[in-house]
Parts: C-alpha cells; structure tokens; sequence
C-alpha cells in the first residue's frame, strides 16, 4: 500500500507527539459484533506497543435500554472531552421513535464535521472486480437529513427537513480539497442532486466552485449523485476525493467499500476541529454478531487513522504492514474468504493473532505501508466572510391540511378569504410540489396536504425579481382569517429575497 490515507488534523487540534508516555484514548465496544472486534484490535493495539492508555464507556443499545434516549450517559462525556478522541464500536439505534442515532449525536455534539473514508482494492490478496479502486470519500457530517428533525403535518404526510448552510459546505469543501493535497491526490469530485434540489443542493454545488477556485492545481468535476454513484459502482478507477453531503456519503462510502472486497474492510475519521472520532464504516452486523466470524479490520483501520492522528505513525505502519501480510497470506475472515483464492477462512480472534504474529514483516505484492507526513494545521475551515445579504419578505406558504374536495374549490375559498383581507393574493396551491391551482391538470394525484402561496396586491413598488413587500403583520392576519374560516394551517413558510434573488423554489409547472 503506497500511503495511509489519514485524515489532517484541523486547526486548533494539535497533533499529539510521539513519546514515551501513554496517551488516554476513550474507547466504546458498542453492539452486535463491537465488542468482538474491539477486543482483538486492542489485542493487536497493544501487540504492537501503542502508547494509548483505554478509557472505556458504554454507549449504546445497553446505554438505550437503561432510559437515556441519546444512548449514551452523562458521565461518559467526561471521558470524551478529556481525552478528544474516540475509538468506537458500532451502534445499533433501536427502531422506533423516542430514541436518537448515538452516531448523529456524537457527530454533532463534538463538531465531527468532516467524515473521511478511504476506500482501496488490495488486489490480489483481497478478491475484488476493481484492482485499481483507490477513492477517498470525504462525507459531510453534521447536516442534510441527518439532522433529525421530522414532523408529521396530516394523517398523510410526513416532512424531514433538510439543512444546509453556507457554513458546513465550505468546511467540508475546504477540508476535501486540503486533503486532496496533502495526500497527494490529484482530483475531487463533487456530488449532488442539485437539478432538483436547487437551493440545498445548489448551495453545496456553488461553494464547491467558489473554492475550488482557490485549487488551480487539483481537477475537479460535478456530477449529479445517481450517475456518480452509478459510475463508481462500475469505473472506480476514474475517482480520487468524492466530497459530498451527508446522505449520499454514506450510501457511496458503503457502495465504494463493498466493492473493495466487503464492508467489513473501511475504517473512517470522524474529524472535528476540537475531538475526533474513529470507527468501521459497517454497523453493529446483528445477523453475524457473538458467532467470532465478523472481520475486525474496519475497525483496525479506525484504530491505524486514529494512531495517525495521534503522530504514532511508526506503530501505525507495523500494524498497517502485518494486516496487509496477513492478508497476502490468504488467511480470511468469512467476509473476504473466497475458495480458491483464499488460504484459510479464520475467526475474528484467529485473523487478529495471524497479524500479531506478522508484526515486523512487510507485506510482500501490497507495497509497504508508508509513514505519511506528520499531520499538519489546515487551513481554520472559517466561513469566507460576507456582507449581511439584504433579507426582504415576498410572500408566505401555507400549509393546509384540507380533506375535502378539489383543488379549484380550495383555489375559490381562499381567493374570497384573502380579496377580504386585501393586503395578499393567492399565487398558487401545489401538492406535493406540482401546482394544482390555477389550472392544475385533472391527473394530478392529491393528498390532503395543501401548500398555498399568498405574496402582495397592489400596485406596491417592486423590490427585485417581480416581486413586492409584504408586511409580516399582513401575513399574520390573513392566518388568523384563514383560520377563523375553519381551515387546518399545519405550517407556514416565509418566502424572502435575499438581495433581490429568490430564496425559495418554484412550484412544479409555476
Ligand atoms: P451492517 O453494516 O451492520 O451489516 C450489513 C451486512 O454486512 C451484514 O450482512 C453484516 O453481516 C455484514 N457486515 C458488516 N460488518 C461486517 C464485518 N465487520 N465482518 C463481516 N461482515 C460484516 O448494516 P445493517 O445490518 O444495515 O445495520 C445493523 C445496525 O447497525 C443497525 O442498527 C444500524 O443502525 C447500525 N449501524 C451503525 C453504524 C455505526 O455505528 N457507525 C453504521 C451503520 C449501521
């Protein structure tokens, strides 16, 4: 292997240096097969002389069950911010409402905004359709979908909201870039959906561009997430550092991974500007977990990112070298065993003792683990600074639950209600998204969910875009008639320009 992919330590996380003295390191096993594969990377952990001192905390289903929804207790914080860097299991989030993803919340609480996966072929040793697969994925970590909050508006419909800023996007940006370049790496794609999501999307698309300005020297692409995905699926050779948003990085990175060989192969860097976090890209693998068979080598390679991070790069090479010898010499957990190419399907334990007894070789075909560089400071991932964009209202959406008719009787009552009012009109009704009234088509499949856009009357002075002022006490008033009339508002929406450009979308057919 030519390089250790490692993550940069950020700004105001001081790499820790090498010496003599053990450094705390908070360890959780987590669930299903965690704690297997915990236990015999500590094993080789401690095999391989790492100078980390353990510290042990219970997270997880365990954590779940004794009553703190989070899944994890109050205590074990201490540990985490004292020692600012985890090595942990994984999860499994109990199904169900009243429990929180324990992922998500250590992701956010401790600021892990950028999420690193280096994923790559060990062709020959590791069966694989890709040899030549080599793709860092760099996910955002702490927005998008992932922040959890979901409503229900009518018996019918349910909303997750999406959140991304300005802020996130350029961290994450930035940090794939600076990456790329001190890894040596020559390209970064970028992948959204932002032909339909224009604002969320577009937003992470735009800053890609804004910064990639800056990396003249690094090529750099766009590409729409279901043909990206597609692509690194069946060419992965064609991809260097993919920075995308949350989700999608965590559907690519398991899709990139199990191309590899198995998922069980990738560890990631959760990294922060103050903590980070390390663990396997799998799950808590429930199907597999207590029988000793899972691959503890996701989470091996957590623990290598986490030495790195540390400045042990010695110890990290000599246990990066006797896993890929390991390797080399056919011995296989389940996972990667494949008859004929493989020497021997071993346990968890068995794999684990197999790289013990391989500290102080190198591999032989996979080149040699290189020490890479001593992380150094990032670039501070600060917000480029803006002038404060000049916000005016245009306009409200109200959402309606509404069961009883047709789109045009809807239409017909709220034009009476609002000409009452004076002030607002009726723009447009959309459900789910696709405008309904004026002149909706007959086809058009309707829930009782109703999104109806009020913007100003009047011969008002025009403030950008062909839209007017609207004064939110206006606003108010026409919910309180809306109301008063007997109609459900389940939400509103503020529709503003932001110095003069449109910050909301169009309805389908607007
Ligand atoms: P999973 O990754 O746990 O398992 C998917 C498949 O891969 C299973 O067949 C499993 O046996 C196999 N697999 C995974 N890791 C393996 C390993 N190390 N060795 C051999 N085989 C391995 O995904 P899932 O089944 O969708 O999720 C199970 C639970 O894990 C869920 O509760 C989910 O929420 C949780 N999860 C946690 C994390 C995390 O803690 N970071 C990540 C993903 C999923």
């Amino acid at each position: 292997m030519a390089e250790l992919l490692v993550p940069q330590s950020t700004t105001g996380q001081q790499p820790r240096s090498s010496s003599s003295t053990l450094i705390p390191v908070t360890v959780a096993a987590g669930d299903g097969i965690g704690p297997e594969i915990t236990a015999q990377v500590l094993r080789i952990l401690e095999a391989a002389g790492a100078p980390v001192q353990p510290e042990f905390i219970e997270v997880g289903e365990q954590v779940y069950r004794a009553g703190h929804t989070a899944g994890i207790a109050p205590e074990a914080w201490d540990s985490l911010h004292r020692t600012r860097v985890l090595l942990k299991g994984p999860i499994t989030t109990p199904q169900g409402g009243g429990y929180k993803s324990l992922n998500v919340t250590l992701r956010k609480t401790l600021g892990l905004y950028a999420n690193v996966r280096p994923c790559r072929s060990l062709h020959p040793a590791v069966a694989t359709l890709h040899p030549k697969l080599d793709v860092v994925i760099i996910r955002e970590n702490e927005e998008d979908l992932y922040a959890g909050i979901e409503h229900q508006h009518t018996p019918d419909v349910v909303q997750c909201l999406k959140l991304i800023t300005r802020t996130g996007c350029e961290r994450i940006v930035r940090y794939a870039f600076e990456y790329a370049r001190r890894h040596g790496r020559r390209k970064v794609t970028c992948m959204t959906k932002d032909n339909i999501m224009k604002l969320t999307d577009g937003l992470f698309h735009r800053v890609f561009d804004e910064i990639g300005r800056e990396y003249p020297d690094m090529e750099q692409e766009h590409q729409i997430i279901d043909i990206g995905t597609a692509r690194l699926a069946t060419q992965p050779a064609r991809y260097d550092v993919v920075v995308t948003l949350n989700l999608y990085g965590d559907i690519i990175s398991d899709v990139v991974a199990e191309l590899t060989g198995s998922v069980g192969l990738a560890g990631s860097a959760n990294i922060g500007r103050e903590s980070a976090m390390f663990e396997a890209i799998h799950g808590s693998a429930p199907d597999i977990a207590g029988q000793g068979v899972a691959n503890p080598s996701g989470m091996l390679q957590a623990a290598v990112l986490m030495l790195q991070h540390l400045g042990q790069h010695a110890v990290a090479a000599n246990i990066q070298n006797a896993w890929l010898h390991t390797l080399e010499d056919g011995l296989h957990p389940a996972d990667i065993f494949r008859p004929g190419h493989s020497r021997e399907r071993v346990s968890t334990a068995a794999f684990a003792d197999a790289i013990i007894a391989r500290l102080g070789l190198e591999p032989g075909e996979l080149a040699a683990a290189q020490v890479p560089a001593a992380p150094t400071d990032a670039p501070a991932p600060h917000p480029t600074p803006r002038p404060q964009a000049r916000q005016e209202l245009v306009g409200i959406d109200v959402f309606l639950r509404w069961d009883a008719g047709m789109p045009d009787e809807l239409g017909a009552k709220l034009e009476a209600l609002a000409a009452a009012q004076g002030a607002l009109q009726l723009k447009l009704i959309t459900n789910r998204g696709v405008k309904v009234y004026p002149q909706g088509q007959p086809e058009t499949y309707c829930t009782d969910h109703w999104r109806c856009r009020f913007v100003a009357t009047g011969e008002l002075p025009t403030i950008g875009a062909g839209y007017h002022p609207v004064f939110f006490a206006d606003a108010l008033q026409l919910q309180l008639q809306l109301t008063a009339a007997g109609l459900h508002i389940v939400k509103t929406e503020n529709l503003y320009l932001f110095d003069g450009q449109r910050g909301f979308s169009l309805g389908q057919g607007e």
